[in-house]
This record gives structure tokens, sequence and C-alpha cells, in this order.
């Protein structure tokens, strides 16, 4: 705590009259630095170490600063006390919704249901996104090249003649001289805005040339613009992209948010358990939730970094909070009784194997041995299998699935897209069908006729394993008895679209075991997939080389060319891929249309085919069956990126590869590569970027130097984030408000949340100990994961 009455007298003492003692003194810079280290803000520490060299004016710039830091210090304090006599409320008590809160206008309320928040707890988790420094500096020490507040008075206002700008306002603060730039047509108006001797309040870059110092089109702030570091509230568009709004809007949002924060936050309880609290050295909910909507006392930088302790809590908080609604989840589910499928994991998989044409890996033989011990409880499984791209996911779900219809189970396989249904569904019949079991397709491209038929037969148990896109999920969709349901590609469908499968178990839960086609790193995995168990394929089936990957320039047509021909002339096929379907949606990339007739062109004889997104889910399918059976050249999209599997495409052409994520483009090399040829994978990237050697460049090089999807996407993560590598956004899929796993703090903290989770509900299964955290828990996972158990 700082005695701030003794420094502050200290400070008057110095500057009394004309400041002859601050002449005198030496030494005052390090005295003050060393009261005033761990509370003032960096900027001030720095001028104080250079205090004593500095000129006279100088010096009492920053004693004035100073002055203010212990203005702001008191209040802070007086703040801390008002927090804490305050007689705190429950956590419901914030659930109210906006409409019932008294001390809001209509029009405050409507501004807020505008950003899509509906109880005061929303408005409290509105986090500004970004800090600006609105208290006004001195003029003799703002620092040129960087934003300042200046409060300074009006001297003249010219008009300049044949110059860059129209009009300078000069103005002044103490001895110092700032010129104000404009460059609007008419002038008069800055007259009647700058009249002689007026003070005024500027915000703008300070710019300095020889000595002068300037600013162009400052804005000339209200009161109520200034004063603190500003909070700014970006407006969440779609998934993670964020708008700022106009001034006058975020004015609006800042003072309704401030109102709110400043009527309720005092009152919020500590949900956090005490032990959580000390353990990290966090701060309280009430001062956290304060400090990050007006911030006192805390340096800029490590607010726009988020690296006080406030937002510190803040991130750790949202993922404990995660982390705790996932285990419930896994607590809730194995309270269920699942359907029992009996048979000898051991015996099976020997037996299973005999019916293959390969022999399995160790690890997909470990992992469809974990399938197997858990689907012999009866509590259901939940189960994720993670493997590289290739490692042979699906006929250990095969084998999963026939263990369940030997048990008299029916079984559904969920996918993202049509063409994987369609060779799911070709792959699952091909291994069943000689077992004597049907497998049916269930896609919205079928005719009203066709799906009529497919639920009649599912509902008749006559069909034991459909596989199946979205269609799968709508209720006219009954299992006589489903026993296991097997989603591939999990993240795109959605905590809620698994949930609506597994509701149609009838009286039973069923297994459910969930593949995820990315490889995603183990922290990732946790915060995704934290209510399952993982089984990881480790391993890939025998003889597969690395696939070679070259970044080229797209200069090297004739190199590219000559290798298609040699693929080809094996017998082999290639794809290539582009990012973006026609020139119209962005004119600098190729469209793969108008490539497709390039390619015909350039390689005649051979069987060049056409895939992309604007195609209907039949004819894309279509055009795979031909692909796959008779075609030399797939010609495409993105489309192809997910699970396709040719075993005799061995090579991968990705043109403005540069525009890919990491985690994507590793999909795409994964489709080829899936068998003992040899295989290659061609980056594709304009001359520029390679001769720039950008950032680009050396992202893509990661993919050179590995073919392991794990540190392809651990490498991804740290550049994008983890909703890029997901397609998800993280505010929308994990319900974040302020974790972003593409900060390193973040991912460091997450695994210490699930375990403080873990160790919390080891204690207190339900949270009836700790009811405010159950209640926030409920509030943002209750309905999304059903948590209805603890309600
Ligand atoms: P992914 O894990 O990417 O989904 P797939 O399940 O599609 O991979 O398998 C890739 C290819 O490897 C398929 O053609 C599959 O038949 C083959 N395969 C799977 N397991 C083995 C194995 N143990 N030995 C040889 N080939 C295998
Ligand atoms: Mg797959």
């Amino acid at each position: 705590m700082l005695d701030v009455e003794k420094i502050e007298a200290f400070v008057n003492s110095l500057t009394e009259g004309d400041g002859a003692k601050l002449r005198r003194s030496l030494g005052v810079g390090a005295f003050l630095f060393n009261k005033l280290r761990d509370h003032a803000p960096q900027y001030l520490l720095d001028a104080l170490l250079t205090f004593d060299r500095l000129p006279f004016e100088k010096r009492k710039a920053i004693l004035e600063d100073v002055r203010r830091f212990l203005k702001d210090y008191r209040a802070l304090q007086k703040r801390r006390e008002a927090r804490r006599e305050v007689k705190k409320k429950a956590v419901r008590n914030f659930l109210v919704p906006l409409d019932r809160v008294d001390f809001l206008s209509e029009a405050e309320k409507k501004i807020l249901r505008s950003l899509n928040l509906r109880t005061i707890l929303d408005v409290l988790f509105y986090f500004p996104l970004r800090y600006e420094d609105r208290r006004p500096v001195s003029l003799q020490i703002a620092k040129p090249g960087t934003k300042a507040v200046l409060r300074i008075t009006v001297e003249e206002v010219r008009t300049l003649e044949g110059e860059r700008y129209t009009a300078e306002v000069i103005c002044r603060e103490g001895g110092s001289r700032i010129r104000l730039l404009f460059r609007y047509k008419k002038t008069d108006f800055l007259r009647a805005l700058f009249r002689k001797g007026k003070e005024v309040v500027v915000f703008g870059k300070v710019k300095e040339f020889k000595g002068d110092r300037y600013m162009v089109h400052p804005q000339i702030l209200k009161d109520s613009e200034f004063g603190s570091i500003f909070p700014l509230y970006y407006i969440r568009v779609k998934g993670d992209a964020v708008r700022i709004p106009s001034r006058t809007r975020h004015n609006r949002i800042r003072a309704t948010v401030r109102k709110v924060v400043e009527r309720t936050a005092k009152y919020m309880p500590e949900y956090l358990p005490e032990e959580i609290i000390s353990a990290y050295g966090f701060p309280t909910i009430d001062e956290s939730l304060e400090m990050v909507h007006i911030p006192k006392g805390v340096d800029l930088k490590d607010l726009n970094r988020f690296s006080d302790p406030y937002h510190r809590r803040l991130i750790y908080e949202d993922l404990l909070v995660f982390q705790t609604a996932l285990i419930l989840k896994k607590f809730q589910v194995k309270r269920e009784k699942a359907p029992p499928v009996s048979t000898d994991p051991d015996r099976f998989v020997e037996e299973f194997e005999r019916k293959l044409d390969f022999t399995l890996t160790r690890a997909q033989r470990r992992v469809l041995k974990e399938i197997l011990e858990d689907m012999i409880r009866d509590t259901p499984m939940n189960r994720l299998i993670q493997g590289d791209v290739g490692s042979g996911k699906t006929v250990v779900a095969v084998g999963a699935t026939l263990a369940a219809v030997k048990s008299g189970c029916q079984v559904a396989v969920m996918v993202p897209t049509e063409i994987l249904a369609h060779q799911h569904f070709l792959r699952f019949r091909e291994l069943l069908e000689r077992e004597g079991i049907r497998v049916g397709l269930l896609i919205g491209s079928m005719t009203p006729a066709q799906k009529r038929s497919a639920h009649r037969h599912i509902k008749e148990g006559n069909i034991q394993v459909v596989v199946g896109t979205h269609a799968l999920i709508q209720e006219k969709v009954e299992f006589q008895r489903l026993g296991l349901v097997i989603i591939d590609e999990q993240h795109r469908f959605g905590v809620m679209q698994r949930k609506v499968l597994l509701e149609k178990g009838k009286g039973y839960y069923p297994h459910c075991l969930v593949m995820s086609a990315t490889p995603i790193p183990r922290t990732l995995a946790l915060s995704v997939y934290g209510d399952l168990d993982l089984s990881v394929i480790d391993e890939l089936p025998p003889g597969r080389e690395e696939v070679r990957t070259l970044i080229l320039s797209d200069r090297e047509r004739e190199r590219i060319v000559r290798a298609i021909r040699e693929e080809v002339s094996k017998g082999n096929k290639v794809y290539i891929i582009y990012p973006l379907i026609e020139e119209s949606e962005r004119i600098d990339l190729k469209a793969a249309t108008e490539e497709y007739e390039r390619w015909k062109r350039t390689l005649p004889g051979m069987r060049v085919f056409l895939l992309h997104g604007r195609m209907s889910d039949q004819e894309k399918r279509e055009t795979m069956d031909r692909f796959r059976e008779e075609g030399d050249v797939l010609v495409s999209t993105t489309v192809v990126e997910v699970g396709i599997d040719v075993p005799e495409a061995t090579l991968m052409i990705v043109e403005d590869a540069h525009r890919f994520g990491l985690s994507q483009l590793h999909q795409l090399r994964g489709r080829v590569g899936r068998s003992e040829r040899k295989s290659y994978c061609y980056l594709v990237v304009p001359e520029e970027i390679i001769r720039s050697r950008s950032e680009a460049l050396r992202r893509l090089k990661v993919l050179v130097r590995t073919n392991d999807g794990f540190k392809v996407a651990e490498e991804d993560m740290k550049i994008r984030g983890p909703g890029e590598i997901l397609g998800v956004s993280q505010s929308g899929y994990f319900g974040f408000n302020i974790a972003n796993l593409a900060r390193s703090y973040d991912r460091s903290v997450l695994v210490k949340a699930r375990e403080d989770a873990k160790r919390i509900l080891e204690r207190d299964p339900k949270l009836e100990r700790h009811k405010d955290l159950r209640d926030l828990i409920l509030y943002r996972y209750g309905d999304r994961m059903d948590l209805s158990f603890i309600a």
C-alpha cells in the first residue's frame, strides 16, 4: 500500500512557488521510482528512471503525471474499500433479463439488446477487446509516434496556401507548442471551433519534424471522452470477426456498459473456490470485472496483451468453467444406461482381422480393444479416436460396428458431407455385407420416396447400419434399437447435434464413438473433446512412405506438367486444388472452372474432371465416383478436403497454397500417400512469395519439414488459434468470453484449469457446495450440453 498523502506532500513541496526546490534536489527520480515501483504504470516508472537528467520543464511535467497517478490510486483504494463492504448477492441475481432491470433506460436496453446481451451477467462479461490511453499527458513528455490526449490552449488559426494541409491551429501548453493540421476544403468552421484562448482536448498521433510537433486531423474530445484508459468495445459480427462501431455508437455502448458495471459488479460474489484464488494469487471477480471495464492504475501494454492479473483471472476462469462443464457432462453420461454389447475383445479383434485383406497395425488393434472394453460395460462409451490422416480410423469404426450389430444393436454413422457418406457407405457395406449385415444410406439428396423407404427400414430394424449426413438427425428418423453412434469429423456438428442423435436411443443411451478427421494437439483436444475418453492411433499402416512436399513458384509450370504426366503414365491419379471457384469471388484467385478448361487443353488424352462447391451433392458424388473409377486428374476446390480415400492418388497440387491454413493443407496432402506408392505434394505459390521470404513462406515450410499432423496442428494453433483449425468460432463453439487458445498463456493454463476442475468435482460432484459456480456453468452451458442432473 502506498502512503499517498506523504508522497503527494513531497511532490507538492518540490513544485511549490517557482519550483526552486525541484531545481536544487537530486535523486528525486530514484526516490519516487522506489516508492512507486509496484504500483505506477510502466511509462511513468521509465520516465522516473531518467528524471534527474531531464530539463526542468520536463521534470515538472513528470511530477504532474505522478500527481495524476496518485489521484487515480486513491480512487482505486476507495473503490476497493467500497467493494469490500458491499453485501454480495448470488449469481442468480445477475441472470435477470434486462427488461426487468430498473436502472437502465429503454434506450440503454435497446443498445444492449442490439449487442445480443440479454442479462446483467451478459453485460458484465461483454469485454473490451482493446484499450486506448485517454489520460491527458503533458505536451512536454508526449512521445512522438504515439497516440496521446493533449489538453492545450488555442493561440491562432491560420489558413495555408498551396500546401498539403489547408489550415493549421497553433496551440500551447506551458512552454511548448504544437500545430494541429487539417485538410478541409472550407476552413471557416475551424475558426469557430478553435477560438483564441480556448482550452481544447485533442486526441491523435503526436508527430515531430525537425523539433516541430504537430498532429494531423486530431479528434476533439468531449469531457466524457478522456480522463482514463478507454475500453474499446468492438462488435462481434460473425464467428470471431469484429467490427468497430461508429464513434457515437461506441460512446453509447461504453457509457451503458460502464453504468451496468458501476452499479452491479461490486455485488458479484466470488464463485471460484478460495484455494484457487489464493494459489494463483488472482484478484476477486468483482474487482476483475471493474478493472477490465474501467481500468485504473493498470499498465496499458498489459491490458492490451490481456496479461494483467484481472484479464488473466478471467481467462483462467473461462477455461475452468468450460472444463468443469465438460467433466460434468462426462459424469452425467456415466449415469446413463447403455445397451449391452457382449463380446470377448481379444477374440473379436483376432476374428475381425481375419476378415480383412490386410493386418491391423498395433495401434489399430489397441484402439479397437479399448473401444470394445468400453462397449461391454453398461455405461455408455464416449470415446474419441484421434489419428493422423491415413492412419486407418475407418476400419476401426467398422470393427466397433460389427461388434455392436452382433449384439443386436443398430449403428448410425454420421459424416459431414455427402461425398464422404457415400464413400463410408461403400466401405462399410464391402466389409459388413458378407456378414449378412444390411447397410443403408441416408442423405439429403435422395428422393422423398428413397428417404421414406430408408426411414421405414431403419425403424423396423431391417437396416442395421445406416451411414448418413445431417439427414440422420431429423425427427422422422426412428431406430428400433440404436446402440452405437459413430461421428466422423465431430467438430463440424457440435455438441447439440451429437445429442439429438444420441437421444434416438429409446430407453438406452447409445455408445458413442467420435473420430476427429483433423489431428489436433492435446491441449485443443482437451478443450473441444474434454468430455470424451481419448484413443490415439499413433502409427501409419506399414509401407507408407512420407509424402514428399515441395514449395514451387507458379512460374514452374513446366515442371508441374511433367510431374502430372509422369504420375498418370504410371497409372496414378492427380489432384489439383484451387482456393475458390469463380473469378468474381476474388479477382486474383484462379478460378477452378477456368483452370479446368486450361488443364484439359494442356493434358490432351487424359481424363480430367472438375469438382466444386457449387455443384449439387449428387453431381459431386457422381464426379467423385467417376474419378475414382476412370479419372486421371481431378481439378477441384477444397471440397475434397476431408476424408476422401482414393488410394491410387499420388500427386497433390495445391495452387495458391499460401491462402490455406496449415491444417487444411495437411488434410489435403493426406489425400495422397494412401498406399505403398510414392506420393508427392506440390504447394504452388506466386513467385513474389518465394522471393520475399515472407511469413507465409515460413509457415509453408513447416509442411516441408514434417508429415506429422499433430506437429502441423500445433504450429497452426500458435499462428491462428483453434477456431481456424476446426473451422468454428471460439466464442460460438466453445462459448469462451475472453479465452483465446491462440495465446500461449491461455494454452498454458488450460491444462491446469482442467486439473482444477477435476479436483473441485472430486470433492463436490454436483457442485452443491459451489452454488454460484454451478449457476454460472448452467447459465453458459446447461442447455448446450444438457447438464440437467445438477440443475
Ligand atoms: P483415415 O484415418 O484418414 O480416416 P482411412 O480409414 O480412410 O484413414 O484409411 C486410409 C487407407 O488405409 C484406406 O485405404 C484403408 O483401407 C487403408 N488401411 C487402413 N488400415 C490399414 C492397415 N492396417 N494396413 C493397410 N492399409 C490400411
Ligand atoms: Mg477418415
